[in-house]
């Protein structure tokens, strides 16, 4: 029968199913433990503070609720030109702060409930390895709980990296995890580090009237993006007040008056005296106190070595998520937790990361799935680029947002699409097209010969296709 029949009813469990123990309940580790018990599995699942980890506490989701409330406020600023005159477009970040907190535990609610159907259980507790068989769990009475199981998904997530800068140790200094938790808006912040999660919260602040810099030691923004595309996000963002420093490295920082002042180096050394400084120089995994060593779980510079099932050194321990991924991803981590618990199994499941599409959050959207032009062009690969801008699609202008553009890349002999790059409203929604069309192998004329409604943004992925067979038709011919 199907392979659900066993599991359904709950905690009613097939006759010596597996034990399977899932240790931390993030978006990697709650999501396969709901896959190993869909597939009949008695599962545990420890955590040790909050289901939902990093994503849904204070990651992906907190951050979009801001962004949410921070685009309506921009919207209504500038809603003139659309015939919107509102009085005061004022943002009450505490009424903010509340709603934050409302959307995340109705979400952890969710994990929880969901978690309950499938009849997983959950152990709230910290999980360290006694032996590759066994964990012990340290409850909060303080009382040790034994787990044994046939296999272990290892799901401990991420935790954020901070450079050794003299004064990032200063209190106050903020990391992601503080900054959401911030009881008043700063007049002004100093972003160290210009990649996903630093644009997205300069992009938060700036709407929200805070004054941004950002400190970013490459030459430019948000690496391995399309960077013709990186460089118009970061013109529109300029152009919003938001001042960016590339090339430069942060010295140090101290204290000064009631905020800090931060060293920097950009060719000359310059002083910035801000309110706030947060600190978003990337993340690290986290494995500490786990055990991993001691019971022989290989790990390459931190991050747990795994395989395309998702299995670590050890047999019958697999590591998925931001503790393992090549890809710090809530997404990825999913998509690794429903290999890993399709592997044990037994299932015939492989992670393949050919086509992960990336996001980033800012006002316009921005998101990329496959190559971009630079890799390919490093690669001696032959290709045709596709290009559409955003203010000659329809309902982009109705919307008032005709910044951006939808850039299609193909192979250029066999036409298959190999990347698709987009900014502008809604490209983090755009890109699953793009996504579809890379794992199924289409190629462009198959985006052409699919008819998309009007008027959507989605005609914009369309015209770009037709572009790279020099086709467009609300493109003037070129030449
Ligand atoms: P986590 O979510 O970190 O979960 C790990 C869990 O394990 C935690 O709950 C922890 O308490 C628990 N744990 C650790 N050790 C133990 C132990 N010994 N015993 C018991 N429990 C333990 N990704 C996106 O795809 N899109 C986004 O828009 C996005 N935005 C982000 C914004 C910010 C500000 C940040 C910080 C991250 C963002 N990410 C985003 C990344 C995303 O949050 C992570 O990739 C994702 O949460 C990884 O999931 P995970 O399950 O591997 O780890």
């Amino acid at each position: 029968g199907h392979p659900n029949s066993h599991s359904k009813g709950g905690r009613i469990m097939a006759e010596g199913s597996k034990r399977v123990v899932v240790i931390g309940g993030g978006t990697g580790g709650y999501v396969a433990a709901l896959r190993a018990a869909q597939l009949g599995a008695s599962v545990i699942l420890v955590e040790k503070n909050a289901l939902g980890g990093t994503c849904l506490n204070r990651g992906c989701i907190p951050t979009k609720v801001l962004l949410h409330t921070a685009e309506l406020a921009s919207a209504a600023r500038e809603g003139e030109p659309l015939g919107l005159f509102v009085k005061e477009a004022r943002v009450d970040w505490s009424v903010l702060m509340r709603h934050k907190e409302e959307v995340v535990a109705r979400l952890v609610e969710g994990v929880g409930f969901l978690l309950g159907a499938n009849g997983v259980e959950v152990v709230q507790g910290n999980a360290v390895f006694r032996s590759p068989g066994e964990v012990a769990v340290t409850q909060e009475d303080g009382t040790v709980r034994p787990l044994s199981a046939d296999a272990f998904i290892v799901a401990t997530g991420s935790v954020p990296a901070l450079p050794p800068v003299p004064g990032f140790d200063l209190p106050g200094i903020l990391t992601s995890d503080g900054v959401l938790g911030l009881e008043m808006l700063p007049k002004s912040i100093l972003l160290v580090g210009g990649g996903v999660i630093g644009i997205e919260f300069a992009s938060i602040f700036s709407a929200l009237g805070v004054e941004v810099t950002v400190v970013e030691m490459l030459p430019e923004i948000l690496p391995n993006l399309d960077v013709e595309l990186v460089g118009y996000l970061r013109q529109i963002l300029e152009a919003r007040g938001i001042r960016f420093l590339t090339s430069a490295t942060v010295k140090s920082v101290r204290a000064l008056g009631s905020g800090y002042a931060t060293a920097v180096t950009a060719g000359v050394e310059e002083e910035i005296v801000t309110e706030k400084v947060f600190v978003c120089t990337g993340r690290r995994p986290f494995t500490q106190g786990l055990g991993l060593e001691e019971i022989g779980v290989r790990t390459d510079r931190g991050r747990i070595a795994v395989d395309e099932r998702m299995r670590t050194s050890v047999p019958g321990i697999h590591a998925i998520g931001d503790c393992a991924s090549p890809i710090m991803l809530a997404h990825v981590a999913s998509a690794e937790g429903e290999v890993a618990a399709e592997a044990i199994m037994g299932l015939r499941a492989a992670m393949d990361y050919r086509v992960v599409p990336s996001a980033v959050y800012t006002a316009p959207e921005f998101a990329g799935v496959g190559r971009t032009e630079e890799e390919l062009t490093r690669s001696g690969q032959s290709f045709t680029v596709g290009r559409f801008p955003m203010n000659s699609n329809a309902k982009a202008l109705i919307a008032g947002m005709p910044d951006g553009m939808v850039k299609v890349i193909s192979d250029r002999e066999t036409g298959e699409i190999l990347g698709m790059h987009v900014l502008g409203p809604r490209a983090t929604d755009l890109i699953a097209e793009g996504a579809l069309a890379m794992r199924s192998e289409l190629t462009v004329d198959e985006i052409v010969a699919t008819i998309h409604a009007h008027p959507t943004l989605g005609e914009a992925v369309r015209e770009a296709s037709l572009d790279v067979l020099d086709r467009a038709l609300h493109l003037p011919p070129k030449g």
